[in-house]
């Protein structure tokens, strides 16, 4: 059905139906996954990669993780190995993406991977997104669906709001339960987050049962910019506003209910306050403020992957 942004759908057969039809036309769609939207291609099609670049404006050496329904089809595309296998028991569907080698026959085009010859994979948690891949014969390439740098999208009318009719499907899947990337983890040598998330170093470290290394995390994933996950205005951490035209990101229930703070938890639940995070850059920037500073976040667990995301914004 219809509303009234022309291209924002809800999920049903017929839609089904025209987004796997787009898909197989090698179009690009926007539809949700559980950590935020993604803009979809086939992986296998250069032409589909190439306007997700396009669309993004995402720099040609930052590669896309490729989405799957199940192991099946990702054997296809990249070598398994014990502790890839350890964890995806343990953590899928879910908010997990795993750096494996590729496979020589993989039809995953070179465009996606950056020219590596490893692959980001992933098997996201949402009923829209596994329906879509269950119908179709390629896996989907799936980037953040977002200009480039800027903050990534938790709703249908985020992704609208950056591509506008550009898209033909936005497909409603309700706001993004988590509402950060997903952790991302590579396992083609010794086990290494290149990328923190709702799923922490702590959980992965019980299931491999060996301490992950910290090895070259400098040099973390190619194209993992410094500069990403951007509200478009300055982000100040650890610091108090110095104005009330100034927001400020608070955590925890020290904090009172005052006009410019924006409080990620009151319960001090760092889950909740990744939920939010993105929301509240978005309200914060929608209601004209125009500098965000933000308070102290805790520095362990799912913490980690917050101040990674503001970190960023700040530079
Ligand atoms: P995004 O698509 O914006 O969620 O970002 C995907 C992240 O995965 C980026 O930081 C990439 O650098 C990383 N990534 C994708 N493919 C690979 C790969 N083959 N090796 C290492 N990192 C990767
Ligand atoms: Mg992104």
């Amino acid at each position: 059905m219809k509303n009234i942004y022309s291209n924002i759908y809800s999920f049903d057969k017929i839609i089904l139906k025209k987004t796997v039809r787009l898909l197989e036309q090698n179009s690009v769609v926007g539809l949700p996954t559980e950590t935020v939207y993604g803009l979809a291609g086939n992986a296998y099609s250069k032409s589909a990669i190439k306007k997700i670049f396009k669309f993004k404006k995402r720099p040609s050496h930052n590669p896309l993780i490729i989405h799957y329904n199940n192991l099946k089809d990702a054997k296809q595309d990249v070598i398994f190995n014990k502790s890839f296998l350890k964890l995806y028991k343990k953590f899928c569907p879910g908010p997990l993406t795993f750096v494996l080698k590729k496979k020589a026959k993989s039809k995953i085009s070179s465009l996606a991977t950056a020219n590596l010859n490893t692959v980001a994979i992933r098997f996201p948690n949402h009923k829209i997104i596994k329906n879509i891949l269950k119908s179709i014969d390629s896996p989907l390439a799936m980037p953040s669906a977002n200009i480039s740098s800027g903050l990534s999208p938790i709703s249908a009318l985020d992704v609208f709001k950056e591509f506008k009719k550009k898209l033909k499907i936005i497909i409603d899947g309700g706001v993004s339960k988590v509402g950060i990337e997903s952790t991302v983890i590579d396992l083609c040598t010794k086990p290494r987050i290149l990328r923190p998330g709702v799923i922490v170093e702590r959980d992965i470290r019980k299931v491999l049962k060996v301490n992950l290394s910290k090895k070259n995390l400098k040099l973390r994933s190619p194209g993992m910019m410094r500069k990403h996950y951007s509200p478009g205005i300055p982000v100040i951490l650890g610091q108090t506003p110095k104005s009330s035209s100034h927001a400020y990101i608070v955590f925890g229930k020290k904090y009172k209910n005052i006009n410019n703070y924006f409080n990620l938890s009151k319960k001090a639940n760092l889950k909740e306050a990744a939920a939010n995070l993105y929301k509240i850059m978005r309200k914060i920037k929608d209601k004209g403020y125009k500098k965000i500073y933000v308070s102290k976040i805790p520095k362990t667990g799912l913490g980690l992957a917050i101040n990674d995301r503001l970190k960023r914004a700040s530079k």
